[in-house]
């Protein structure tokens, strides 16, 4: 392979234990992965990580993230948040707090709260069904007003109704 910045040969060989790949793209500074091709180039000195099956690798890390016994980082949010593929505006929605707030929690600028911490996983985690997920979504996005009484209607054998 050859580098995209500066045209030499690049390197490759394969992320050990002794010197796994920093995997920054994930936007965490945490991660680290091993077992994969790594590009290295001896002129300038940029690295690619070759990453297959790069939807299970992020849905594996989201589930360690998700049960993890600490709270959430910020950078941890962002990443559950994405891969759930919730828009930053519509996550604050849900979680009830302002996009500002959303956007320095994500950055490192303020705390996630223990609330914030559970609400955020739980989010994510019912997120991940498509279907509760729009019902969720569609519930923070309703602008009229919500009817004062709920009618419920029996028909046949089941029952209909509108939120
Ligand atoms: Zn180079």
């Amino acid at each position: 392979m050859i580098c995209r910045d500066c045209g030499s040969e690049m390197k490759q060989e394969t992320a050990k234990a002794s010197k796994p790949y920093h995997y920054e793209w994930s936007g965490m500074s945490h991660v680290y992965l091993i077992g994969i091709q790594v590009y290295s180039c001896p002129a300038c000195g940029e690295q690619y990580g070759a990453i297959p099956r790069i939807d299970a690798l992020h849905a594996l890390i989201s589930e360690i993230l998700l049960e993890k016994p600490t709270a959430l980082t910020g950078e941890e949010l962002r990443f559950i948040r994405k891969n759930v593929d919730i828009a930053a505006q519509d996550f604050a929605r849900l979680l009830g707090i302002t996009p500002v707030h959303l956007s320095r929690l994500e950055h490192e600028k303020s705390k996630v709260t223990p609330t914030l911490d559970k609400l955020a996983r739980a989010l994510v985690a019912v997120s991940s069904g498509g279907e509760l997920k729009e019902i969720l979504l569609g519930a923070t996005r309703k602008r009229k007003k919500p009817a004062k009484t709920s009618i419920l209607t029996l028909k046949r054998n089941h029952w209909e109704g509108a939120a």
